[in-house]
């Protein structure tokens, strides 16, 4: 079959919700993908911020192949080794003190959610499960997830949602006390806002809302799906912050390509919140989907990951600061570590197409007018003066 009969068959049977790219892509090699007829191309994307480690890396591979040929799945009423391990790593790593292991982001943070509400349950009785979400962040497409979801259009169509979620506006503190009320048991945000345009929070805001909670003996959820895992320079992007949540979300990264996610709780929230019959999953944390947290945890370690990411991105913002000084139409650049945005007053979404097809260079949209770039963490300098030249003709194209 050739590529329009693949798109073709691809359309008959796939349910519409994407609206995707021309492109087949059949394999990756580091920081380059193939498609199916073996054309190279530059991957800022990572699939979404996912692959760290690029593609067809092998100490990944062989200690995932290892774990298909001894066991995948066990379920969760069974102890096995590659959960109990990733779960010490991830504790670690990110110095909360429980895990629980999801499948996705989206159900990372319908655990936070179900937590928080069962805390405030467990300390006051029923009443207090307000949610503070705020304007503009993205926390997933189920139904928890989306009503904490500060874009309208995409609830809208889905009302009722989950009820007792208001939206205060990012990096305004006072606009989080106008929404606290006497039934309020969490704030929910990400430390660097992601689909909504790489917004970081203010360190100032997010330390007052941080005493708020403190103050007010409500829980801090901060979701790190996208911002997390070495993404920004740090293992967890809160930790450059001085402050620590109650409740933190991971996914995207955390596996390299499994489908994983986790929330993580404070010894404080397990001791009053979740109990056996609570909550589960039949696939969470499963015995190949561990095994590949594990090793990415061992990978940041060997590799010298974060250290890497903190070099190569002052070079990555570097180039992206001379883009804003050279075309008028880049206006701003946002963003921490390899977690990067351009704001353009030129439509971004033929700018993303055109990357694409023309110079093939993967990059991604963000809000109304971002272009957002998420790298492999592992992308070298060479990467870097690849993706400046690639860039270059794209925006030369649109003077
Ligand atoms: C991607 C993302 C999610 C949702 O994760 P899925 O794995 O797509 O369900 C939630 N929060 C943030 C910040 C994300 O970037």
């Amino acid at each position: 079959m050739n590529k329009k009969e693949y798109i073709e068959l691809a359309e008959e049977n796939l349910l519409h919700v994407y609206n995707r790219f021309p492109v087949i892509f059949d394999y990756g090699k580091g920081v380059h993908l193939y498609d199916e007829l073996d054309q190279e191309y530059l991957d800022f994307a990572s699939g979404i911020g996912v692959m760290a480690f690029g593609y067809g890396n092998e100490d990944y591979e062989e200690v995932l192949t290892t774990q298909i040929k001894r066991i995948t799945h066990t379920s969760n009423l069974y102890y096995h080794i590659p959960m109990i391990e990733a779960a010490e790593k991830l504790s670690k790593a990110s110095g909360m003190d429980k895990v629980f292991f999801t499948n996705s982001g989206a159900e990372a943070i319908e655990g936070a959610l179900k937590t928080a509400k069962k805390y405030a349950y467990t300390k006051n009785g029923p009443g207090d499960y307000e949610i503070i979400a705020m304007e503009n962040s993205f926390h997933g497409r189920t139904v928890g997830s989306l009503s904490v979801t500060g874009t309208e259009h995409y609830r809208e169509p889905f009302y009722p949602l989950m009820s007792g979620v208001k939206f205060a506006t990012f990096n305004d503190f006072g606009s989080v006390l106008a929404n606290l009320s006497d039934k309020t048991c969490a704030i929910i945000m990400e430390t660097v806002q992601g689909e909504g345009g790489l917004y970081p929070a203010d360190k100032t805001f997010l330390k007052k809302v941080r005493q708020l909670c403190d103050d007010e003996g409500i829980l801090l959820i901060l979701d790190e799906i996208q911002c997390g895992m070495g993404r920004t320079g740090s293992m967890y992007a809160f930790q450059q912050y001085d402050v620590v949540p109650d409740i933190l979300t991971t996914a995207k990264a955390l596996g390299n390509g499994v489908p994983v996610g986790a929330f993580c709780v404070t010894d404080k929230v397990a001791s009053a919140s979740l109990v056996p019959g609570d909550h589960g999953t039949t696939y969470g944390g499963n015995p190949l989907c561990t095994a590949a947290v594990s090793q990415v945890f061992n990978m940041f370690e060997d590799y010298k990951l974060l250290d890497h990411v903190n070099e190569v991105s002052k070079y990555l913002e570097e180039i992206l600061d001379i883009f804003v000084a050279k075309y008028d139409f880049v206006t701003e650049r946002r963003g921490m570590g390899l977690m990067q945005g351009l704001v353009l007053t030129v439509p971004v979404k033929d700018v993303v197409l055109k990357a694409l097809t023309e110079e093939n260079l993967v990059v991604l949209s963000a809000g109304k007018d971002v272009l957002r770039l998420l790298p492999p963490l592992v992308i070298t300098e060479k990467d870097v003066d690849e993706f400046k030249e690639k860039l270059e003709k794209v925006f030369d194209s649109f003077i």
